[in-house]
């Protein structure tokens, strides 16, 4: 397997249906990676995750390098040995973590120094590290370290923001090929920001490609700003990008703004949606998202979702889950989790098929019809 090699199937408008060859395994696109924040994807074995379709998964830099640790990781062999999964992981910077859910943050040119939110521990975080983290890890595709700022910000904020994040690439590229065992057999995917303005995002796509990356996300969008804003952004961003990388959208999302995102030409996608909704009563249906915990379900006995060929639908009733989910107990928030994994990943194989039969307008339609139809 050669070390990063994207090859475009097919294409039907801006969509694209392609594969990742990497050295643990071939990644198809459109993928949706499941989010293993601390080693684990909740709920649910690295079997049953690959069962459901999976073929990468997306790991916490932020979470492993406060508990673990990273270098107690590296010491046991890495995160793919560590957690049972010998398929490609993609991990973030810890950028968007540090600035969102530690304290006492303090930026500079340097980068970002923190208080973890476990134990109020002190730490410092620039892209060197965050690249020396990524590397300690294991991970294959290791993210470039970047500001974020809110989308509220003035253009002035966005603008500097943008600038520094493309300077922090830079430094990305260089720490993370100082790794060179690591980056002899990962890959390196630069962030593009900029916020809702599409001056800013095209002058941040340049910087990017000046640098050169193995792929490209589309940074700073499902923060807050809506669907509507983020179609907007999505229209032009991933045409600013090199069209033979990889585009991936952090964090997104739900099921209608996946289906929207492929269409605008958005490769990968990470989310916590289909597990932590498992885990709080929601199951995504082909007619909308359920709350099973809704006293209509007691003596349901059909599947979650009549449409879902996943081992829970196949076994056990919707009265059944309700009443594990009512009683608050494990296996109810384990099957929830699985069912809506192959929800995810059925989903992106219907797309991908769509894409290869030239039949993806009329198949995102139809989807946005019947999902829509009916909410819980
Ligand atoms: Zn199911």
């Amino acid at each position: 397997m050669p070390r990063f090699q994207f090859t475009i199937h097919a294409t039907d408008g801006k969509a694209r249906r392609g594969t990742i060859a990497m050295q643990r395994g071939e990644i198809r696109t459109p993928a949706f990676m499941p989010v293993g924040t601390a080693a684990t994807v909740k709920a649910v074995k690295p079997q049953d995750v690959r069962a459901s379709g999976a073929d990468i998964l997306l790991g916490n830099t932020y979470h492993l390098m406060l508990r673990p640790t990273a270098e107690r990781v590296a010491r046991l062999g890495g995160l793919h040995k560590f957690m049972g999964w010998d398929r490609p992981i993609l991990t973030d910077s810890g950028g968007y973590q540090v600035m969102s859910l530690s304290e006492l943050t303090k930026r500079s040119e340097e980068g970002v120094a923190f208080a973890s939110h476990l134990d109020g521990s002190r730490h410092m975080m620039s892209p060197e590290r965050s690249m020396e983290i990524q590397r300690l890890l294991g991970s294959d595709i290791v993210m470039a370290f970047d500001e974020l700022v809110p989308t509220t910000s003035t253009r002035d904020v966005q603008a500097k923001a943008m600038e520094r994040s493309m300077r922090w690439a830079r430094r990305s590229r260089a720490g993370f090929d100082s790794g060179e065992e690591h980056a002899a057999r990962a890959a390196l995917f630069g962030i593009q920001q900029g916020a809702l303005d599409e001056g800013l995002r095209k002058a941040s796509a340049d910087a990017l490609k000046d640098i050169g990356f193995d792929g490209y996300a589309v940074g700073g969008l499902a923060v807050g700003e809506g669907q509507e804003a983020m179609f907007g952004v999505l229209d032009y961003a991933p045409g600013q990008l090199d069209e033979a990388k990889p585009r991936y959208l952090m964090g997104v999302g739900k099921p209608d703004d996946i289906v929207g995102a492929v269409e605008r030409g958005i490769d990968m996608f990470d989310c916590v949606l289909p597990t932590r909704s498992g885990r709080t009563g929601q199951a995504f249906t082909r007619t909308g998202p359920i709350n099973i915990r809704n006293a209509k379900f007691a003596e349901d006995q059909g599947p979650l979702d009549p449409a879902c060929a996943c081992p829970v639908c196949s076994t056990w009733s919707r009265a059944y889950i309700h009443h594990l989910v009512r009683a608050g107990e494990i296996l109810g928030a384990m099957l929830m989790t699985e069912h809506n994994l192959w929800f995810y990943q059925t989903l992106m194989a219907d797309l991908r098929t769509a894409i290869e039969e030239q039949r993806l307008t009329a198949f995102a339609n139809d989807f946005r019809a019947k999902y829509q139809a009916k909410r819980d």
